[in-house]
């Protein structure tokens, strides 16, 4: 399939201030997943620092989507580094010591760990001296100095957070962040409580990190759409999949502007600086109970870029992706690719190379 032009995009993504752009990329998905669902049940709320939207089909709808939302809000509480009596919190207030971790901190942390080593360090949960530096999650947005961030970065390293068994802590002068993974952990999550209540098709929508459930109750796909990174609203393409983790890792999803430059908040942990990897989004596929791993893997695609990432999905497969790069690009991975629908004008389409 070819999808157009190629005209260069490299510059100025065409973005939006924050939470804007996450309501309106969400309501733009919301749309296009429900277009072709007539009587479907649905529930809107905001958590993790995220518009939230839920669509459930069946008996029970109703009630899975609101003991849903009662399970995002109670891992909320236990995972967000923000909230000072989460566990994420006590790590980072005992740094040098261990502390006894719950069963769902330590999957998000072993995810973690795997994708860290993977990826070489371009995803590691203890970049958050950075992020916070960066003022992101804080939202003081600023550009710290070059001795700022060299001071930080030795703070910077995963192969110093410990699981043991129940036990996890980090070297003291670290401090770790789920930001990144707690997302795809939470659609699974979610996606268990569905079916406890007998619901075997919804979407779970948690900011653009999106699990399908099983599939449309007519048997069709569900069709997520990847927004286009230079655009407001729009989509680059539509995917269909069934009962799937569809993660998206943009640089246009939260960023800041300082004296014309745009700073966003998926920093490399090499650098200390947002990453400059050529990549405008990195969308992962994987299957239902692999939404960490995804979560995850899309920020360190992301980080990695466009040839080490493919290398990266070579050596370790167990999910498909779409790589959208800054100069208008879109790879995807040959085991998506008849499922991809709809490219948008303008973009240069490839299959890549498979293993
Ligand atoms: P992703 O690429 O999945 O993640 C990027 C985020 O991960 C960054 O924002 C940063 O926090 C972290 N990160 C950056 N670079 C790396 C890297 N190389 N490796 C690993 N991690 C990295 N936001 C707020 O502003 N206030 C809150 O109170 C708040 N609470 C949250 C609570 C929870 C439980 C979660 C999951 C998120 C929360 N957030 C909050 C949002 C969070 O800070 C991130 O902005 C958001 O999760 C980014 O998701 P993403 O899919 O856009 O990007
Ligand atoms: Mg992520």
């Amino acid at each position: 399939m070819e999808g157009g032009g190629g005209r260069g995009r490299r510059g100025k993504l065409m973005g939006h201030p924050n939470r804007a752009a996450v309501f309106a990329c969400l309501f733009a998905c919301f749309f296009s997943l429900t277009a072709c669902a007539p009587g479907i049940t649905g529930r809107q709320g905001f958590a993790m620092d995220t518009v939230v939207s839920l669509t459930a089909y069946g008996k029970d709808a109703a009630a899975a989507m609101d003991a849903a939302l009662a399970e995002l809000a109670a891992l909320e509480a236990r995972l967000s580094v923000t909230r000072g009596d989460s566990e994420v919190a006590k790590i980072n207030e005992n740094a040098g010591e261990l502390v006894s971790v719950s069963p769902q901190l330590q999957s998000i942390l072993e995810t973690s760990l795997t994708v860290s080593r993977q990826s070489g360090g371009a995803f590691d949960i203890s970049v958050y001296p950075l992020v916070k530096a960066w003022g992101f999650t804080t939202e003081t947005y600023r550009v710290p100095e070059a001795e700022e961030i060299a001071e930080l970065l030795p703070a910077v390293d995963y192969t110093k957070i410990r699981l043991e068994g129940q036990s996890a802590g980090v070297a003291a002068g670290m401090a770790i962040d789920l930001g990144a993974v707690a997302k795809g952990y939470a659609g699974d999550a979610l996606a268990e409580v569905y079916a406890a209540h007998g619901v075997r098709s919804g979407i779970i929508n948690l900011g653009g990190n999106v699990r399908a459930v099983g599939e449309k109750p007519g048997g069709q796909p569900w069709r997520i759409a990847i927004q286009d990174p230079y655009k407001d609203a729009g989509n680059a393409c539509i995917l269909e999949v069934r009962d799937a983790n569809v993660i998206t890792s943009g640089a246009y999803q939260r960023y800041f502007e300082r004296d014309g430059v745009r700073y966003h908040h998926i920093i490399d942990p090499g650098s200390g600086r947002p990453s400059d990897s050529g990549l405008a989004s990195v969308t992962i596929v994987a299957a239902g109970g692999a939404g960490a791993m995804a979560d995850a893997t899309a920020t360190a695609l992301f980080v990695m870029g466009l040839d080490d990432g493919l290398a990266y999905w070579r050596n370790y497969g167990g999910f498909e992706a779409v790589l959208i790069t800054e100069d208008g690009a879109m790879v995807v991975t040959p085991g998506i690719a008849d499922q991809i629908r709809d490219v948008a004008a303008g973009f240069r389409y490839s299959v890549a190379d498979g293993k």
